[in-house]
């Protein structure tokens, strides 16, 4: 993402060809201006004065048992921000990104809610944190074949940055990654789904519901009493009908909160249009507020939504143990 660059390198009278040469370095691991040596050294020392090569730079560094890597990274105003690089088989990984450095909506089970808010990042700060992982991945011989915002903040609180980054994420010319290996999830931001519902890169969108009544979610997830769960789920059906892909809802299993086979059965009853795909997802204590649901709990949970039709998914926790995991992004030493 190298919107202020190539806004830098016309202003200049640059010819075009000049961008492609620095996209070119940065892709092949380039980490600063010495480094984008098809460039004129003048012209090197003359950017390396105006703009930085990346937006985001490597703070420290964490890996888990799992093979899960995250990363600490620095703005250039001096945030911090996370990343996770989640490692699967044949090479493949997926990068959670963060789209906010913080989050206002303050999920009462979130590591990042507890932060409170932060600012918006930029569309070049949110691709770099992909173009760094693609970078890491490629060093190991993997590839970054999938993108989720899943990290720290809401992104459809910050659409114009995030759907620019995905068009570079997309691109050809940028990592080239397919539609439908990039998620965005969101706790329910309706007028960010409707955006959505209007972007012409048909991602998959997530949807943290978390809860099958209105009086739970609005316990764990503030955003519901703007946004109930009927509207949400309203806004979720417009996107799923616009890009023909089923909405994921995202479900944590808490104990004794929204883990009873009368919760499943009240979910299911929602659900049951053929629009959505529930993913089951254990909890990972932050606060110690809550606590995961037990094994037993959570497979009748599953079962009664299977006797209802919806054949969920279980997803797995990774890099627990280094604070990578879902509503686990807080800036943590890494
Ligand atoms: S779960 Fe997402 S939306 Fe909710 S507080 Fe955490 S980062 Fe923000």
């Amino acid at each position: 993402m190298t919107d202020q660059i190539a806004s830098i390198l016309k202003s200049w009278g640059e010819p075009s060809y000049r961008l492609k040469q620095v996209d070119d370095a940065r892709r092949s691991g380039a980490r600063d201006w010495d480094d984008v040596t098809t460039l004129p050294k003048d012209l090197r020392a003359r950017l390396a004065e105006v703009a930085p090569l990346w937006t985001v730079t490597p703070d420290a560094m964490a890996e888990s048992r799992d093979g899960t890597i995250k990363w600490r990274l620095r703005t250039g105003d001096g945030l911090a921000i996370e990343s996770v690089l989640i490692k699967h088989a044949r090479g493949r990984r997926t990068l959670c990104v963060s789209s906010q450095a913080g989050c206002a909506l303050g999920c009462r089970f979130c590591a990042t809610g507890a932060m409170g808010p932060g600012r918006d990042l930029t569309a070049r700060e949110i691709a770099d944190q992909a173009f760094l992982a693609a970078d890491v991945a490629r060093e190991a011989d993997a590839r970054l074949s999938n993108v989720v915002f899943m990290g720290m903040g809401e992104p459809l609180q910050n659409t114009a940055a995030v759907f620019d980054a995905i068009r570079e994420m997309h691109s050809p010319d940028g990592l080239g990654i397919s539609a439908r290996s990039i998620a965005v999830s969101t706790a329910g931001w309706v007028p960010g789904i409707e955006e959505m519902v209007a972007f012409e890169v048909p991602v998959r969108l997530a949807l943290s519901l978390h809860a099958a009544d209105d009086d739970t979610r609005t316990a764990l997830m503030p955003i519901n009493n703007r946004w109930p769960i009927a509207n949400v789920l309203a806004a979720c059906r417009r996107y799923a009908d616009r890009t023909g892909r089923r909405v994921f809802i995202e479900y944590l299993l808490l104990d004794g909160v929204n883990d009873s086979v009368a919760d499943a059965n009240r979910l299911a009853s929602q659900l049951r249009d053929g629009r959505f795909h529930v993913n089951l997802i254990e909890y990972n204590a932050t606060t110690g507020q809550y606590r995961g649901s037990s094994p037993e709990r959570a497979t009748r949970f599953a079962e009664a939504l299977q006797e209802s039709g919806l054949h969920p998914s279980f997803r797995r926790s990774r890099g627990a143990d280094i604070a990578a995991a879902c509503g686990q992004l807080a800036n943590t030493p890494a």
